[in-house]
């Protein structure tokens, strides 16, 4: 058999389990040789296919999600290392870094950024790293409650060059911390207990990152109120929610002295909660 005939056969027998059976194979198949994907597709398709792919492919096809199996996950501008105890960064989750940038302008257009950061729920460390990534002045503090999120999180900083620039601490959201930040983001869990929830989800991403009691709202419940004393007097805030929750967390904002605008995800739908202290025209570029 060649590569191109077992990258056909996995095409075809993850076509029940993916939308993206190709793109899968490509990456597992990738993944057994230790190339890029493109390093594959750029090479000869006709020699024999390493052994290490069909165990990958089945992986696949019992619904792990490839982020687990081949162990990374670009993000915005960068790549993060992740393992089943971290939530697999999600494209929808750059509408809170989009916010940023709108609110303290892109470092490549003259855009100072903000000074501090803080991140609610690190997890992988994916929102702190990006915007890390961002501002080059900046620092920034991500806070879990999960140890291993903290070392996966940490490990990612040292691999992006970011270690200086990036702490962390084990934490209940908010709880004891005292210091100000410029910017704050919180991707905090959001289902609903009986969600519907895709097997790859449900059976492999961690139920603390997932889920927020019956309405999905307990997280938000308990944060929010500690967000207002967390923040500077020119900064702003940025909170992912699920496609239905935008009136109850904005309910939650105002009930918190916070002036909540909702912004959308690529796909239209609600995706992020943000207080500007300054309007849009009054930003500190
Ligand atoms: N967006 C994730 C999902 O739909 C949920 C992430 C979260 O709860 N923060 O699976």
């Amino acid at each position: 058999m060649t590569l191109r005939e077992a990258l056909n056969e996995a095409t075809q027998r993850l076509a029940s389990i993916s939308d993206t059976p190709r793109l899968d194979a490509e990456l597992l198949l990738a993944q057994a040789l230790g190339l890029s994907r493109e390093a594959l597709l750029l090479g000869s398709l006709e020699r024999p296919p390493p052994s290490a792919f069909a165990e990958l492919v089945a992986r696949r096809a019992a619904h792990e999600p490839i982020a687990y199996i081949t162990g990374t996950r670009d993000f915005w501008t960068i790549s993060l290392a992740v393992s089943p105890g971290v939530l697999i960064p999600r494209p929808d989750s750059e509408t809170l870094i989009e916010a940023a940038i709108d609110y303290f302008g892109s470092s490549t257009r003259g855009g100072r950024g903000p000074s501090s950061i803080l991140d609610l729920g690190t997890g992988s460390g994916a929102l702190l790293l990006a915007a890390l990534a961002e501002w080059p002045e900046a620092q920034g503090l991500g806070v879990d409650a999960s140890n291993v999120a903290l070392e996966v999180a940490s490990d990612n900083a040292t691999q992006l060059g970011l270690a200086s620039r990036a702490r962390f601490a084990t934490g209940n959201w908010g709880t004891g911390l005292s210091e100000q930040f410029d910017l704050i983001f919180c991707n905090p869990p959001y289902v609903e207990l009986d969600a519907d929830l895709p097997a790859e989800v449900r059976n492999y991403e961690p139920q603390s990152a997932l889920f927020a009691g019956a309405d999905g709202l307990d997280a938000y419940r308990h944060l929010i109120p500690q967000l207002p004393p967390l923040l500077n007097p020119l900064g702003m805030i940025a909170v992912e929610i699920g496609a239905t929750q935008a009136a109850a967390v904005s309910e939650l904002f105002v009930a918190n002295g916070l002036t909540p605008q909702v912004r959308q995800d690529l796909g239209g739908r609600d995706r992020a909660i943000v207080h500007f202290s300054l309007g849009l025209d009054g930003k500190g570029r």
